[in-house]
């Protein structure tokens, strides 16, 4: 059940947590923390990585589907869907960056729910294990 409705909140580009906030202020650039709930939409650098996998995951999956149904289902020769198909392994990426950023941060707050609020940075045991680490 809370796998459905945090599923439902990324594909809708909200928060995981509360599902009111939302993850993007535009087109590309992500807000910083959800403005109801707090919950940090990027907890450290290179958060995001993970979410690549995501994108290429789909994509990969999609254009597999999409080549086997045209050739079996429409008879189409593989020479004929080469250059749709790589259109749409350069394009669809570019529009699903969001949701595979969404669905990775939905990721993550369904196995570490609660986690990377923005108010928890300011805490004095995260203010010693950040220092601790510039330190090394
Ligand atoms: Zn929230």
């Amino acid at each position: 059940m809370r796998f459905w409705i945090i599923l439902a909140r990324s594909l809708r580009l909200r928060c995981p947590a509360c599902g009111r906030g939302r993850l993007f202020a535009g087109w590309v650039r992500m807000n910083e923390s959800c403005d109801h709930c707090g919950l940090d939409f990027e907890p450290e650098g290179g958060y995001y990585l993970g979410s690549v996998y995501f994108n290429y995951f789909i994509t990969s999956l999609l254009v597999t589907f999409i080549f086997f149904g045209l050739y079996f289902g429409a008879g189409i020769r593989p020479n004929q869907m080469i250059v749709p198909l790589a259109a749409f392994c350069l394009l669809f990426p570019l529009w699903f960056f969001r949701y595979a950023r969404a669905l990775w941060r939905g990721f993550d707050e369904l196995f570490d729910p609660g986690q990377n609020r923005a108010d928890q940075e300011r805490s004095p045991a995260a203010k010693s294990s950040s220092s601790g680490r510039h330190a090394s």
